[in-house]
């Protein structure tokens, strides 16, 4: 499985990818993480890039680029990871798929995590505070001001990615301020595996029928932080949802986006 967590900084994407790899035994890279490393081992990429990650602004496409093509090629990423932090434009998107089809491979699903900006500020500064509190030393862009950057970063220059991945069909929004083990719940209920389907020797109309009622009650329960699935989808054909579950499935439309939004704001 070869996913992709879109979101802004603070938004989880670091728990949930951890969360993945536990669960799907897939290798999480965050090339923000790479970066750090570059930095602390003063390498030349790393000198290169430390200012400009002091700053909150984004490093050049073709550093990251090159650093993800490299790690892609190792053998452990051969049975699938998680992307935390990459693609973050959309050149850096394209270079994505064209290294995974010059190898034969495809993305199955790219999960955005949708939070509010003001709850995200506030999200961090606690995160500044309990950091603080354990006497551990903070991150260089922990702080309010390179904060603001980088989410001006997000805006202009990732979240077109949304509507980049929307036309590929392969984008799934979950909301991203429920609560952690929803958020889980809401991201492994996408990519959820669908039952075996029964084969039957009937009409491909009643065939049809057939199969969308044994999915719906095969379906996994839809967890509280909904991830944007219409009830619609539980009952597509078994080919529409092979290998490719969140190609297979269409995003809802923005309004239940909100819907669950505001639900899980009132739940706090
Ligand atoms: P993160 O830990 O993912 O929030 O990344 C920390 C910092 O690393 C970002 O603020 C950027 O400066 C840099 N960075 C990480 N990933 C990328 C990327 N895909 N493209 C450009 N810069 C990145």
């Amino acid at each position: 499985m070869r996913l992709i967590l879109l979101g802004p900084p603070g938004a989880g994407k670091g728990t949930q990818a951890q969360r993945l790899v536990a669960k799907h035994g897939l290798v999480h890279l965050s090339t923000g993480d790479m970066l750090r490393a570059a930095v602390a081992a003063g390498t030349p990429i790393g000198r290169q890039v430390k200012d400009i990650m002091d700053r909150g602004e984004l490093c050049p496409d073709d550093i990251v680029v090159s650093i993800i093509a490299d790690r892609i090629a190792q053998p452990d990423a051969r049975n699938g990871f998680v992307l935390d932090g990459f693609p973050r434009t959309v050149a850096q998107a394209e270079a994505l798929t064209r290294m995974l089809r010059e190898k034969g491979l495809d993305l199955d699903g790219v999960v955005e995590l949708k939070v509010d900006e003001g709850q995200l500020v506030r999200r961090i500064e606690s995160r500044i505070k309990e950091t603080l509190a354990r006497g551990e030393p903070l991150r260089k862009d922990d702080d309010p001001e390179v904060l603001k950057t980088r989410l001006d970063a997000y805006r202009r220059q990732t979240a077109p990615l949304i509507h980049h991945y929307r036309e590929k069909n392969l984008i799934r929004a979950v909301d991203g301020m429920a609560p952690m083990d929803e958020v889980t719940a809401a991201i492994n209920w996408i990519f959820a595996k669908p039952k075996p389907q029964k084969t039957s020797t009937k009409s491909a109309t009643s065939q049809k029928t057939k199969q969308k009622s044994t999915k719906q009650a095969a379906a996994p329960k839809k967890p509280q932080a909904a991830a944007r699935k219409p009830a619609k989808a539980a009952g597509r054909s078994s080919k529409a949802r092979g290998s490719k579950v969140a190609a297979a499935r269409k995003p809802a439309p923005k309004k239940a986006a909100s819907k669950g939004a505001k639900k899980s704001a009132k739940r706090r």
